[in-house]
């Protein structure tokens, strides 16, 4: 526990802090609620006796922000009852151009541990460096990552991913989110001694799920008549590396970047020549460039999910099993 001290402290410079503290009073924050935040943050830091019993005496446990759904998931799978869990992109919205509220600023401020994907929101990566830097877990910092692939070019204006030489839609491949589960579990055992079991034996069982899931993905995956997978927007490089198909993205990693014609009438060739059945579109992004490929190409259009948001029903591992399922139909797979 003590060790914690000097890992943690230089965490919380106090100019910034300050600034931070007094940008929330601004907002009519009850300044004892920042004064809360600290004792927390002092309590952890130092590992103090009281909290480490476990059930503080004030109840309190760490506040844990997750940037977006599938972090905010596997997080309040790892965290458990252990961690007070917030997360920052609101279901429905569509995560890559979020902007942060000088309310949600304060939020990464103050708490023990932002869980993030840098590249993915270019808002909270800003946040996080600025208010955060040592009380953050850049989930792609985890495992490895691939190239965001030429095709997907957004490079004229770059909004989403300015940053980013990497794909960031790395929770699409289970096996390498259940390695985030497992590097989580310690990430939180580190901040949160007094827990450390609770969350290295939920990471463990949250790594096995993903590694069931990832199972059954390379099996149904196995044996299809097509490998092509035309999708709106190029988030399923991760799923493509892993179970050996062809990702071709309408849009680029950014879902709001509209296609050129050109590349538009270089996914219908593609789609033709693949003889593709399906163009995949998903609920967060206008399906009309999806549907005008199709009819050209003579396909359907399906949802695929790309799982950035709260799914309306069920979760992360449900959402990627219907994924399977149609991608199985779509690509006839036996
Ligand atoms: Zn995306």
């Amino acid at each position: 526990m003590k060790r914690e001290t000097s890992r943690l402290g230089p965490a919380f410079p106090v100019v910034s802090r300050s600034a931070v503290a007094s940008r929330a009073a601004a907002l009519r924050r009850p300044v004892a609620a920042i004064a809360g935040g600290l004792a927390l943050l002092a309590a952890a830091a130092c590992g103090s006796p009281t909290g480490a019993a476990g059930g503080s005496p004030g109840g309190e446990r760490p506040k844990v922000l997750a940037a977006f759904y599938p972090l905010e998931w596997v997080t309040g799978r790892v965290g458990g009852d252990d961690v007070e869990l917030g997360t920052l992109t609101a279901p429905g919205v569509e995560p890559h151009d979020l902007e942060l509220t000088p309310r949600q600023i304060a939020e990464i401020a103050q708490a023990d541990l932002v869980v993030y994907l840098k590249g993915v929101q270019p808002a909270v990566d800003e946040a996080v460096a600025e208010h955060a830097p040592d009380r953050s877990f850049d989930v792609a910092s985890a495992v490895s990552t691939i190239p965001a692939a030429e095709e997907h070019g957004h490079d004229e204006e770059a909004e989403g991913h300015a940053d980013a030489d990497y794909d960031p839609h790395l929770w699409l491949d289970p096996s390498r989110f259940a390695t985030v589960a497992t590097r989580l579990g310690d990430r939180l055992a580190e901040a949160d001694a007094a827990h450390a079991d609770g969350y290295r034996s939920r990471a463990a069982a949250t790594a096995k799920e993903l590694t069931d899931l990832d199972e059954e993905m390379r099996e149904g995956l196995a044996t299809c008549a097509g490998r092509t997978v035309v999708t709106s927007h190029a988030a399923f490089g991760y799923l493509a590396d892993r179970y050996k198909l062809k990702q071709v993205g309408i849009s680029g990693i950014d879902p709001e970047s509209e296609p050129s014609p050109a590349r538009l009438a270089e996914v219908a060739k593609v789609a033709k020549q693949e003889k593709v059945t399906t163009i995949f579109t998903e609920e967060l992004v206008n399906p009309k460039v999806a549907e005008v490929l199709a009819a050209e190409v003579g396909a359907k259009t399906e949802v695929l999910n790309p799982i950035e948001s709260r799914p309306e029903t069920g979760d992360y591992l449900s959402a990627a099993r219907e994924n399977l399922a149609r991608l199985r139909t779509a690509l006839g797979c036996s």
